[in-house]
């Protein structure tokens, strides 16, 4: 028997193999979880089907996190298919290419509202419709985070400002949904190539600047954060929450 033998989980952001949200599924199903997966256009569908199916899931829904009504569909098939839910991975964030790659100070009102919109307040919205799922279930919700939210990473910008939000948001949620026994918690990931950080200029800089400088002196794996997500989401840490888990090879800790 398994970790997350009988636990249900929705998993929102896997775009390829290579996602940590793919890392996060992989140990979650390993340890016995049966899971749900979302994809937001059609051409990532393609892709999660694949992987979906590779580990026995019969859930693969579209869920736009800008859109109130693909959440809302997405909950209401949840409680038709699996009925409640015990676990939800947040792996989802997105910046316009330019505020990326421009100074911070240069961000557009538009450019400043789309990534806190999808990298911040998605989380709060798929928080709101996960919640009545996992009424008397301890449910747990892990989302992802970086270093940048907390100092200046060159080139993060306003994502890292969207992290800083995000963060925020995990210890307002967990102080709102922990009555329910709901535990909201997020991993602060070092830096992995992934199509998201294809996008972050600089980002080459930043893996080759951890390895060197992290107390492992290395770089961490989707399978390391995995490991952290199966703590968190199972009742190994079913007193955690609140909580900020750094997954990044000890680089946090550095001063120098
Ligand atoms: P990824 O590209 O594999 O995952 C990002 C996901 O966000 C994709 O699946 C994409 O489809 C999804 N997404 C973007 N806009 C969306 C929308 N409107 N609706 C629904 N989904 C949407 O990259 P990743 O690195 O695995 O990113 C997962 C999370 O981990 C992100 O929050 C990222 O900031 C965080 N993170 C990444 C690193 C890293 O170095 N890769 C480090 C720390 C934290």
């Amino acid at each position: 028997m398994g970790l997350l033998t009988g636990k249900t989980g929705l998993v929102v952001g896997v775009a390829n193999d290579r996602s940590i949200a793919w890392g996060i599924a992989r140990a979650l199903h390993a340890e016995g979880a049966d899971l749900g997966f979302t994809y937001p256009v059609p051409a990532i569908e393609e892709r999660v089907r694949p992987l979906a199916t590779s580990l026995g899931s019969r859930f693969v829904e579209p869920c736009d996190v800008t859109r109130d009504g693909d959440i809302d569909a997405l909950f209401a098939k949840v409680r038709e298919v699996f009925g409640h839910l015990d676990i939800l991975v947040h792996a989802v964030a997105f910046a316009n290419k330019e505020d990326l790659k421009e100074p911070y100070v240069s961000t557009s009102r538009e450019g400043f509202r789309i990534a806190l919109d999808v990298s911040a307040y998605s989380l709060v919205a798929l928080a709101r419709g996960a919640a009545p799922l996992m009424t008397g279930r301890n449910g747990s919700i892990v989302t992802m985070t970086y270093y940048g939210a907390e100092k200046v990473m060159p080139g993060y910008n306003v994502m890292g400002v969207a992290k800083a939000a995000l963060e925020a948001s995990v210890k307002y949620l967990a102080h709102d949904l922990g009555p329910q026994g709901i535990r909201v918690n997020a991993i602060s990931a070092g830096p992995i190539r992934t199509l998201a950080a294809a996008g972050i200029s600089g980002f080459k800089s930043m893996l080759h600047h951890a390895e060197e400088k992290a107390p492992l002196r290395r770089n961490v794996s989707t399978e390391e954060v995995g490991k952290t997500a199966l703590y968190l989401l199972s009742d190994l840490a079913s007193g955690v929450t609140g909580e900020i888990v750094y997954v990044d090879a000890g680089y946090h800790v550095m001063g120098a």
